[in-house]
């Protein structure tokens, strides 16, 4: 009998890029398989079941049902991990929550739009106790690898406590500021080694906002550029919208 913690894997609203991370480890693959079993994966296997210790999560909840369904899942699983923005923050799907829910349905769905239910898109963690997150959009899979090892060694995961900002430096990146272009990265939680910055974009936030954030330091260096507050949240907007309209 195996003795390797049976792993589920679930998708809600999403892309499911993150699931393909997995997928994408490679050189590791086989190594992270000799290590867990896994038994709900629809990317990868036909196999189902319920019997399972962790869930990875991928995706928010963007309908009343969505929530029955998780909930049942957290109900098998002894840890659930947040896996990727969409499932930590709600991510992109909490765009639509800035507009009028009908008007969103008959936009997407048209004449068939009362065939479809909808509600505010939502993180995971406004549904069902979350015990770890990978973010990211998409998340990176060394992170991900370092979060199945600790949990593995029955540790809790830990992420970055400094911001993007910190990351970007090291990497001596010219700061997009520079070019009167907004980031987030003074706010936003680090760990992607500022891959946007260094490739001479912005940071829009999608490992959500560091413990702590000093926004009013960030508020002031927008005042410093000549830059508004709006700039800032209509990025702000692509991956942390349900904060803002939470609050
Ligand atoms: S976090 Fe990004 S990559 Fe992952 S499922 Fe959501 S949209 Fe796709
Ligand atoms: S580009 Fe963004 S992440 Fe990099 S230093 Fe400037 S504000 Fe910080
Ligand atoms: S730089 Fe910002 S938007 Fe880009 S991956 Fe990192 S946290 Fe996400």
């Amino acid at each position: 009998m195996s003795m390797r913690p049976k792993v589920a894997f679930f998708d809600f609203a999403s892309c499911e890029g993150c699931q393909l991370q997995i997928a994408n480890l490679e050189d590791e693959l086989l190594d992270v398989l000799s290590l867990i079993e896994p038994v709900n994966f629809r990317e990868v296997m036909t196999e189902r079941s319920d019997d399972y210790a962790v869930a990875f999560i991928e995706g928010a909840c963007t309908r009343p049902h969505d929530e029955e369904r998780l909930k049942e899942i957290r109900s098998h699983a002894a840890i659930l991990v947040a896996y990727g923005a969409c499932a930590h923050l709600g991510g992109v799907n909490c765009m639509k929550n800035f507009f009028d829910q009908d008007q969103v349905r008959a936009y997407v769905y048209g004449d068939k739009a009362a065939w479809f239910d909808t509600y505010p898109a939502r993180p995971i963690s406004a549904v069902v106790k979350v015990d770890a997150v990978i973010p990211g959009c998409p998340v990176d899979k060394n992170e991900v690898l370092a979060t199945v090892k600790a949990l593995l060694m029955g540790k809790t995961p830990r992420l970055p406590d400094y911001p993007v900002c910190v990351e970007c430096k090291l990497a001596e990146n010219v700061c997009v500021f520079e070019k009167g272009l907004t980031c987030l990265g003074p706010v936003t939680r680090a760990g992607c080694g500022a891959v946007c910055p260094s490739f001479g974009n912005k940071c829009l936030g999608c490992r959500g906002l560091v413990d702590n954030p000093n926004l009013n330091a960030h508020k002031g260096l927008l005042q410093e550029r000549g830059l508004t507050v709006d700039q800032l949240l209509n990025s702000f907007r692509m991956f942390d919208g349900y904060l803002e309209v939470a609050k």
